[in-house]
């Protein structure tokens, strides 16, 4: 998971897109056999990480943009 560095929100992937972003908007995801969350996009499929995040995703909680950092949270740091 990634936590947004203004807000401290951990975003679970309810990620916002950026707004000049162009496509259908069509969103999954899913866990893969790695246990890695998998989300596809318009058809195209890929395991996201910090880079893309600072990228495309967008606050869905505050609304700041491409602020993002891994979130410990879930390593019990
Ligand atoms: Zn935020």
């Amino acid at each position: 998971m990634f936590i947004c560095k203004n807000c401290k929100h951990v975003d679970k992937f309810e990620l916002m897109f950026s707004p000049d972003y162009r496509g259908g908007r069509s969103f999954t995801q899913r866990y893969n056999e790695k246990n890695e969350i998998e989300i596809s996009v318009d058809g195209y499929t890929f395991v996201p990480d910090l880079q893309f995040m600072n990228q495309h995703a967008v606050c869905t909680y505050c609304g700041q943009i491409y602020m993002w950092d891994y979130s410990n949270k879930e390593k019990g740091v």
